[in-house]
């Protein structure tokens, strides 16, 4: 991977968003996999703050098959919850088997930490134990705890534009925003509404 380039969409204003998000160009017939690699993973683990620097610098030496492994069930996390949102979107009740397997991905994560004695003012903090490629997993599912439980529903936006499948945190006034980005996707369709006659401007 170019490292230079950000392959990631970041218009979620949330980890657990921007962590859906990162099965990119949903609902086309080739979506982009910008989670590719174990080293991807690492990457995106740290651009979302979800792990620091020096724990990803760390975590790259576990470039292993087990490293594969790891990310094939971040995938998969993800994808349960897609369509958890996407259930939710829709205004259905999200189905058991995909809250059951976030719900244990989210068990796993609190055990693979510790609390560790820190410096002042902390009084202690926590510590992913054991040191291994799986903490890139557990963070995942720790940002997916804190939007499934912390976040209010009302403020979980899908992208209007039809051909956009990207979730974002709506903090606009009266919250009305429609758009994944007003450059992208908000322009085409108001281009696209504009030919078809549907657009009152
Ligand atoms: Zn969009």
């Amino acid at each position: 991977m170019n490292l230079r380039v950000d392959p990631f969409e970041w218009a979620g204003g949330h980890p657990g968003l921007d962590f859906v998000n990162t099965l990119d160009d949903r609902p086309s017939t080739s979506p982009v996999e910008t989670l590719g690699t174990y080293q991807d993973l690492v990457r995106f683990a740290e651009m979302a703050d979800i792990i620091d620097p020096q724990l990803a610098a760390k975590l790259l030496r576990f470039n292993t098959s087990r490293a594969s492994e790891v990310v094939m069930r971040t995938r998969k996390l993800r994808e349960h919850l897609f369509n958890i949102l996407m259930s939710l979107h829709r205004d259905q009740p999200a189905k058991q088997a995909d809250l059951e397997a976030v719900s244990l991905a989210i068990q796993a994560g609190h055990q693979a930490r510790v609390l560790v004695k820190a410096a002042p003012p902390k009084l202690t903090e926590y510590c992913w134990r054991p040191l291994e490629a799986d903490i890139l997993l557990h963070a995942c599912s720790l940002a997916v705890e804190r939007l499934l439980a912390e976040v209010d529903r009302s403020k979980v936006r899908k992208c209007g534009a039809s051909d956009c499948d990207v979730f974002y945190l709506d903090h606009s006034k009266g919250q009305k925003r429609l758009w994944c980005s007003m450059k992208g996707c908000g322009n085409r369709e108001k281009q696209r509404r504009r030919r078809s006659g549907l657009a009152k401007e």
